[in-house]
């Protein structure tokens, strides 16, 4: 009989943890799930897909305009409870195809929480259970504030549930979710106040880019607070009132906290174990995702590293390889490509120009700010921006950052250049497609 009743127990079905378990099961493990909620994670369900259904879905106010310049006249109606069922629709039939996943990879998918009991033993299913190894591949959660009324704060997921659009929104933080979700409901229509305590949005990002950005989501009619904090929220019949530092006394309808993150580690037993956690909860690994107890693993946004799916996923396919195979997958952080799905949209790769000052010995930049073609006809204004960052000392581009329509597409493809070494002169030698705002990047002298 065999020593444990499993190869490998995977506690969280998102996208590290099916990836792991799917891939460990292909390579001939004995591999268990358990999943307390839907499968695919916050990703399939609360993340990446819903949001960029609701990106293209609120993008039509848009498109509609523009089409007036180009002869098109049309009264667009939107009503939101489609949009919101057809997403509905959409992720039912994702968690259909990550059920197939795992049992084609045959991995037994068990229903419900798991806890850790000892390095070798959870409890999933009302049962207790055996493995070799245990990966927790649990997420994170939204980080609530710690202000008067606080527990009245929402978050990202009450986007996705929303019966009915709010008439005014408050959105605090200016990250990721801040920008993506509040380009939504701007889009829709929604009265959006970004409250931000930082001096620019988008901490982190090339600051050309964060300045160009913050006046473009100004002309779409966002009002955006800058050094500005929430001091306390109130509830006032079915609105809400938010008390800010800068004294004003703000009513909004929806009251939406993105201040990032937190990895959710809380109630699995990991404490009582002696897995050592990070300063944020975060569970600390090795190179090959072990943590300081050997049976025990951990990938995605629990270990706090990078929380983006594709490297949940990357970091799920080095640990079955590592585990289970031959070895053969690495995983390469350096300039991971990534994109911000606001409206207009930013993506970047590689270093801000700031950080490029502190790295290089001597720094090139170009850079560009244009109408894009589409919209010379609409009746709408929006800008473009592209930049590149070059090392002065052997002329490789160490950065590209783009602001406008079709960003994360174009710098996808970029990443794939600057993985490779590219060197301006390259960039100069390649002939562009015109007229394209990617081009821009093959011409900026
Ligand atoms: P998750 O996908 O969060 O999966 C964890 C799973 O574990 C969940 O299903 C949970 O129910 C389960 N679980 C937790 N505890 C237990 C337990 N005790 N027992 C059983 N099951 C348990 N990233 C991008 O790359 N691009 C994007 O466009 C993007 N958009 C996002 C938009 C939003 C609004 C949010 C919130 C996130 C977004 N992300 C995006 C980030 C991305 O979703 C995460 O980085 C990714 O899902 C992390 O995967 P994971 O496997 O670590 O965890
Ligand atoms: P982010 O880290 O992107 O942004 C958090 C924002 O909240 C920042 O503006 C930060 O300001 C602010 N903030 C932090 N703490 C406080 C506080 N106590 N009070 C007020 N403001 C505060 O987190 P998100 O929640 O937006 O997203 C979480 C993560 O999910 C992202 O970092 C990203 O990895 C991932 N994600 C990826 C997406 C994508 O790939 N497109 C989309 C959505 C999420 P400051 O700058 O001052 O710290």
């Amino acid at each position: 009989m065999a020593e444990y009743d499993y190869d490998l127990f995977v506690v969280g079905a998102g996208s590290g943890g099916v990836r792991a378990a799917r891939v460990a099961g292909e390579l001939g493990a004995r591999v268990a799930v358990a999943e307390m909620d839907r499968l695919g994670g916050t990703c399939v369900n609360l993340g990446c897909i819903p949001k960029k259904l609701f990106v293209y879905g609120s993008h039509f106010s848009y498109d509609f305009r523009d089409a007036r310049g180009y002869g098109w006249t049309a009264k667009p109606e939107f009503d939101w409870a489609t949009l919101r069922a057809s997403k509905d629709r959409e992720i039912a039939r994702l968690n259909v195809i990550y059920a197939g996943l795992l049992e084609r990879a045959g991995v037994e998918l068990i229903k419900g929480r798991a806890r850790l009991l000892d390095p070798h033993t959870l409890e999933a299913g009302g049962k207790k259970r055996t493995a070799r190894r245990i990966l927790v591949s649990t997420g994170g959660l939204p980080i609530m504030p710690e202000i008067p009324g606080g527990e009245l704060a929402l978050t990202s997921n009450a986007v996705f549930e929303l019966v009915a659009l709010p008439q005014r929104a408050m959105v605090v933080g200016a990250g990721y979710i801040a920008l993506e979700l509040g380009s939504v409901l701007n889009a829709l229509g929604v009265e959006v106040t970004l409250v931000h305590r930082g001096e620019e949005i988008l901490r982190g990002f090339d600051k050309d880019l964060r300045c160009h950005l913050h006046a473009e989501l100004e002309l779409k009619g966002m009002r955006i607070l800058l050094k500005t904090r929430v001091t306390s929220l109130e509830k006032k019949g079915s609105s809400f009132v938010a008390r800010l530092d800068n004294g004003e006394r703000l009513e909004t309808d929806f009251p939406m906290f993105a201040i990032g993150r937190t990895p959710n580690t809380d109630g699995l037993g990991l404490d009582e174990l002696g897995v050592e956690l990070g300063p944020r909860g975060g569970i600390v690994v090795d190179e090959n995702f072990t943590s300081s107890i050997p049976s025990i693993h951990a990938v995605g946004d629990v270990i706090d590293h990078v929380q983006l799916t594709p490297v949940a996923v990357a970091e799920g396919m080095h640990f079955a390889h590592h585990f289970y195979g031959d070895g053969a997958h690495r995983i390469d952080y350096a300039a991971i490509p990534t994109a911000v799905f606001c409206q207009p949209e930013l993506a970047t790769v590689g270093l801000t120009e700031e950080e490029a000052w502190h790295r290089c010995q001597a720094v090139r930049v170009y850079k560009s700010v244009f109408t894009p073609l589409k919209l010379t006809l609409s009746e709408r204004e929006e800008h473009t921006i592209v930049k590149l960052v070059v090392d002065a000392s052997d002329d490789r581009v160490v950065g590209c950052h783009m602001a406008g329509h079709g960003a994360a597409e174009v710098v996808q493809g970029l990443a794939i250049a600057m993985k490779a070494g590219a060197t301006k002169a390259q960039f100069d030698a390649t002939i562009g497609i015109h007229p394209t705002s990617a081009e821009e990047f093959v011409t900026l002298r």
